[in-house]
């Protein structure tokens, strides 16, 4: 870490392919590309890591299709960092598609029916072979609201898991699984926080997941439908149990606001479809509160999206423009709202670490927060 400012951190995360400033956000690359827009957009907008998905790219075009062609920075043409997921979420949101035991879940392809097991070995195996430079622990991913033994089970089991993907992990890097090509040797492996809303399971989770031992942490199974005090409570509770000189990753969040809030609590890093996915239905994010660009109201408003935003899409563009795009389902709609929104949260990121480096994060935090 380089500053602090109360439990907030401006650091800087070392890769195999480069460093990452943080806090940072990571956009996120489902199937090996943003939605809308090219890796060119996303570089200029500032992106620094990649959030991809293992569920998607294992089932097409496959892990060992991406391993022939070296890996998957090599094969999507993108040599900044990748952290990739380990398809649990995606699975378990899979709920009668698939079955839940201690070896793994058995799951029904989306697309085509056809059967497959992922473990907390074969999720390694995948990341591995995908070569990202970051690897996610197979977590189990519970549907709340549960009851407090459900949630404990499900972090015991969790916790057993992360043993397995650790000793897979380091079997792999450590030569000893031939049947694995490891795209980049360099590979870190994170583990995974659960624990529900329980403070004293999160905290057991925290510490144990620790005890395992990772390059770093991560707080999952947030950003569910809780009400985002609770989130920001749990978040508070969870860091000071992870090693103050790794970064802290929360999965999954989430809005402007639910970030700098997180950041506040001692979080480093975050992915979130929010801006891609509300860009390609219409609403963006602005400096005064979000719009639905789709709205009567902007049919003859010259403006840009938002005046203090320096992106292509507010430098050339009006709302009326935008909002005719949008009417008319031209592809150019989301790709141009995606810009913005993108822009949005990686310029937000920004100015959250320029003022931890100076020093006025408070200050940054009670701004955003009035407008
Ligand atoms: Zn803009």
């Amino acid at each position: 870490m380089t500053h602090t400012e109360g439990y907030a951190r401006a650091g800087v995360l070392s890769t195999p392919h480069g460093d990452v400033e943080t806090p940072a956000f990571m956009p996120v690359g489902t199937q090996g590309a943003v939605k809308g827009v090219t890796h060119r957009d996303l570089e200029s907008a500032g992106a620094d890591i990649l959030l991809s998905n293992t569920y998607h790219l294992y089932l097409r075009p496959g892990d060992d299709l991406i391993a022939r062609r070296g890996g998957l920075h090599r094969f999507i043409g993108w040599s900044k960092p990748i952290l990739t997921d380990s398809g649990g979420y995606q699975v378990f949101s899979l709920a009668e598609r698939r079955t839940i035991a201690e070896e793994g879940a058995r799951f029904r392809s989306h697309l085509d029916g056809s059967e497959h097991m992922l473990t907390p070995e074969k999720a390694a195996d995948i990341q591995a072979q995908l070569g990202s430079d970051i690897s996610m622990v197979f977590d189990e991913c519970l549907a709340l609201p549960a009851d407090t033994n459900a949630v404990r089970t499900s972090m015991e089991r969790t916790l057993r898991w992360a043993c397995r993907a650790r000793d897979r992990f380091l079997a792999i890097a450590a030569g000893r699984v031939p049947e694995v090509v490891v795209s980049n040797p360099g590979q870190a492996q994170f583990g995974i926080v659960q624990g529900g809303t329980h403070l004293d399971l999160r905290e057991e989770s925290a510490r144990r997941t620790v005890e395992i031992g990772f390059e770093a942490y991560a707080i999952g199974g947030l950003s569910v439908g809780e009400p985002p005090a609770t989130m920001y409570d749990i978040v508070e509770h969870t860091t000071p149990f992870l090693p103050a000189d790794r970064p802290r990753y929360l999965m999954g969040v989430g809005t402007p606001e639910d970030i700098l809030e997180a950041v506040a609590r001692g979080v480093d890093m975050f992915d979130c479809v929010l801006p891609t996915r509300n860009a390609r239905n219409g609403q963006l994010f602005t400096r005064r509160g979000r719009i639905n660009i789709k709205n009567t109201q902007y049919s003859e408003d010259d403006g840009p999206v938002d005046p203090d935003c320096g992106c292509y899409t507010c430098r050339t563009f009006s709302r009326a423009y935008l909002r005719h795009l949008y009417a008319v389902n031209e592809i150019n709609a989301a790709t141009l709202n995606t810009l913005h929104n993108l822009h949005f949260y990686l310029d937000t990121l920004r100015g959250i670490r320029e003022s931890l480096k100076f020093g006025r994060f408070e200050t940054f935090r009670n701004e955003f927060l009035q407008h």
